[in-house]
């Protein structure tokens, strides 16, 4: 099969990481017998630099006329103090909307041979975590309508509302059920339920929706309190969690902080189609650009997501994680998990490394 992959560098490590993840992706393609075409497209800094805005109109056409877009990493010293609506991160904002995309999905995943290098207590994560948190990301309270004022009686005040269809929360199950269905088939529903009208209906429509259209699939109702002191209590419990936008934007991060290493989490973008955004969870750390000592697993395991996600090619997913988990125990390591007794690679070395093991 051919895939055509638009590739959007971006800026700081950006270029380095993706070329990382090309590197295995095309090692995947020798193997399985695919052909996966790269265009790189210009986003961020590098945009402004040569276009003048964060997200030419180019990219947008290039990204929409794909299968699929693998994204490095946006921003930098150099545009830090542009006005608001030119800096870098305006391009990502863009090309989220022109795709569509309604939903941010992020695997928390700590690998057993890391362990050491979670804050939680070594009994707790021994085995490893997998934590995927699935979060609405284009609704609720960052969204809704919102205020200011002033009255004689309270003085200032501000306000913002969180409002959720039916429609809405529909659309997002379904993405949690479809990635349930491939793993466990148990989804945990988080919301506020004993306090928030929204969350009443949150949970009534996500019970109705999974009962309906994925019969087979478990959905348990947890607090979203309760969740973040569940999450560092027995992390272990969690595997595909549903949320509103902003618990699952405190929540994504507090998983992430649980596996103690942001250069190996990924995260990925969809709406209704196949296509997806592909990425880091980590930003373009411009401290360490140009070094080859960045780690380029997290934009690996990102198109490690693509190829299952939005191609369905759940084998070719496989071969690249457990390369990953191999290199992993064979003691190899970038600087940023380095750990006693291990060997040190650069960046570039470690892509070379998880390449040869597919
Ligand atoms: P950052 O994630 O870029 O860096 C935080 C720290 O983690 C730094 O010390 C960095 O060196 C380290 N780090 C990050 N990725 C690493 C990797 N793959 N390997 C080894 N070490 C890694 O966050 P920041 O410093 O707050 O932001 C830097 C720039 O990135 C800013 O301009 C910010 O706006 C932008 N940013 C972009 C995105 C995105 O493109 N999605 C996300 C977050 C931040």
């Amino acid at each position: 099969m051919n895939y055509n992959i638009v590739v959007l560098d971006g800026d700081g490590i950006g270029p380095e990481i993706c070329a990382g993840a090309i590197k295995v992706l095309n090692a995947v393609g020798k193997k399985f017998g695919h052909d996966f075409n790269f265009e790189h497209r210009l986003i961020g800094g590098c945009a402004i630099d040569k276009c003048g805005v964060p997200l030419p109109e180019e990219t947008v056409k290039a990204c929409l006329a794909s299968d699929s877009v693998l994204l490095g990493a946006v921003g930098g010293y150099k545009w830090d103090n542009l006005p608001v609506d030119v800096r870098p991160e305006k391009g990502l904002l863009g090309i989220r909307k022109a795709m569509g995309l309604y939903s941010n999905i992020r695997p928390a995943k700590l690998w057993s041979s890391l362990a050491n290098a979670s804050p939680l207590k070594y009994e707790l994560v021994k085995d490893g975590v997998e934590i995927i948190i699935v979060r609405e990301l284009t609704g609720g309270i960052y969204f809704g309508e919102r205020g200011k004022g002033f009255d004689t009686m309270s003085g200032e005040y501000a306000w913002d509302t969180e409002k959720y269809s039916v429609a809405e929360i529909e659309r997002i199950t379904r993405i949690a059920c479809e990635l349930a269905m491939k793993r466990s088939k148990k989804i945990i529903s988080v919301d506020k339920a004993n306090v928030l009208e929204s969350s009443r209906l949150w949970r009534k429509t996500v019970h109705a929706y999974a009962q309906k259209h994925y019969p087979e699939i478990t959905v348990e109702d947890m607090l979203v309190d309760n969740t973040a002191m569940q999450i560092v209590k027995n992390p272990a419990q969690f595997d595909v969690v549903v949320t509103s936008n902003i618990f699952g934007d405190i929540l994504s991060d507090e998983a992430a902080q649980v596996t103690g290493s942001i250069g190996m989490l990924a995260s990925s973008s969809l709406g209704d189609g196949t296509r997806g955004l592909y990425e880091p969870i980590h930003g373009s750390a411009p401290d360490i650009a140009g070094k080859d000592i960045a780690n380029p697993v997290a934009t690996i395991l990102a198109a490690a997501m693509m190829l299952r996600d939005s191609f369905g090619l759940t084998k070719e997913c496989a071969a690249i994680e457990s390369a990953v988990q191999k290199v992993l125990e064979e003691g190899w390591r970038t600087a940023d998990i380095m750990q006693d007794g291990a060997k040190k690679v650069k960046g570039s070395e470690m892509a070379a490394l998880i390449a040869e093991r597919i």
